[in-house]
């Protein structure tokens, strides 16, 4: 089933949860809505759901309005962060609550279609069990099987692991992904945790402040963020504020960290006294380059399309940043490095700046708070933001 939302605005008295939210669903995708506390993922599941009535727009099911279809005629299935199963009820009987208004699909029996269910969330032979004698993990598989047991075209999850723990969560999530391509049901999932966004979706939605900042592929939006925000919400990001060089000069790389001071760093903009800036020398031109100054010291960066004296934001991803190494380098001081296993997540002050650098785990490496360090990047690991 297809859905689409278009211009859905909800306000509540004079707050606005949604502003002119705008979405495509298509068959059989799995969607996510990511953002922050409070952007309107709720709010907008629950207009698609038919909870709620959006103040402006449309939500439609295959090109038909659902204005004025009330929930229970709109064939969805729902799952919410806390499970909502019925105490006093088996887990059978949980499951076959979600049967009461239809007719079972196929025609089978609700007997032999809850233990379909069951099966397919792996949960055999779990029928006479109490819900309460589950663990979390397990308890969601129910409400999974109770929300799919009436064949739903459209299955709308809210938060659904966000109760369990980290360990749990990725394999629950492992286990949605591989139901929902099994039944190739059209798909609606709302988090907060980006990285779950990402490993568990075909397409994401940012949301911020009920507005939507970018729908794309996970590695799209990953790479390619749009806006500050989804640069700095998707994964971690250092973002830079710059302007390109007015007065493009004939040099190009020095090697290491430039040192002294440089004249004419940006008015208006940089804050005295920043860090190291200096006069280049033994320059070689480079084409297709562009000076961008951040705070009084120049980086070079490639594949940007900007004009002198334009303001820019960029960012570098901290798996782009090297110790040492990169064209485009910077001199910090530790303030935190954290050991991660396969990398150390280095936290270094640069002037007004906190940068963080993706340090791939060396045993001959380490770093002591108060170090200075010198990390680079290259002139195309760059990504320019609105
Ligand atoms: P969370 O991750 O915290 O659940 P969310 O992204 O799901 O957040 P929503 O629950 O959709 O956010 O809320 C969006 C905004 O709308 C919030 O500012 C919230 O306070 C407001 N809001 C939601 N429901 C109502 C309501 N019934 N009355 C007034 N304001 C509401």
């Amino acid at each position: 089933m297809k859905l689409e939302l278009d211009g859905v605005s909800k306000r509540y008295g004079t707050a606005t949860a949604l502003e002119d939210v705008s979405l495509s669903v298509e068959d059989g995708e799995f969607f996510t809505l990511v953002g922050p506390s409070g952007c309107g993922k709720t709010t907008t599941l629950r207009c698609i759901a038919g909870f709620e009535s959006p103040t402006e727009g449309a939500v439609r099911f295959d090109g038909e309005s659902m204005v004025g279809v009330p929930p229970e005629q709109r064939g969805v299935g729902v799952v919410f962060q806390n499970y909502a199963l019925f105490p006093h009820m088996s887990v059978g009987e949980n499951v076959a609550y979600g049967l009461r208004f239809v007719d079972t699909p196929g025609g089978v029996s609700k007997e032999t279609r809850v233990s379909e269910l069951l099966d397919l969330v792996d949960l055999s032979g779990f029928e006479d069990r109490d819900p309460d004698s589950l663990s979390g993990g397990q308890q969601q598989r129910v409400a999974l099987a109770r929300a799919l047991a009436p064949g739903p075209e459209l299955l709308l999850l809210d938060e659904p692991m966000s109760a369990l723990d980290a360990r749990l969560r990725e394999r629950l999530r492992r286990q949605v992904k591989r139901i929902q391509s099994e039944l190739g049901v059209t798909t609606v999932y709302v988090t907060h945790d980006q990285s779950e966004a990402l490993a568990i979706s075909d397409r994401v939605a940012v949301l911020n402040g009920g507005r939507v900042e970018q729908v794309g592929v996970p590695r799209d939006v990953y790479r390619r963020p749009r806006t500050r925000f989804v640069a700095e919400f998707v994964g971690e990001n250092n973002v830079f504020d710059g302007v390109v060089e007015s007065r493009p000069e004939t040099e190009g790389f020095v090697d290491g960290v430039e040192s002294g001071g440089r004249s004419g760093a940006v008015e208006g903009r940089g804050r005295s006294g920043a860090v190291e800036s200096g006069d280049r020398t033994g320059a070689i031109e480079r084409a297709g380059t562009t000076e961008v100054e951040v705070d009084g010291h120049r980086f070079t960066l490639t594949g940007i399309d900007a004009t002198p004296g334009d303001s820019l934001t960029f960012c570098v991803r901290p798996e782009h940043l090297h110790v040492r190494g990169g064209e485009n380098q910077l001199r910090g001081t530790v303030v935190d490095a954290e050991f991660q296993g396969s990398t150390t997540r280095l936290r270094l002050d640069w002037g007004d700046h906190e940068i963080t650098v993706a340090v791939p785990d060396n045993e001959d490496e380490s770093f002591e708070l108060g170090d200075e360090v010198v990390v680079g990047f290259d002139a195309d690991a760059v990504h320019v933001v609105e």
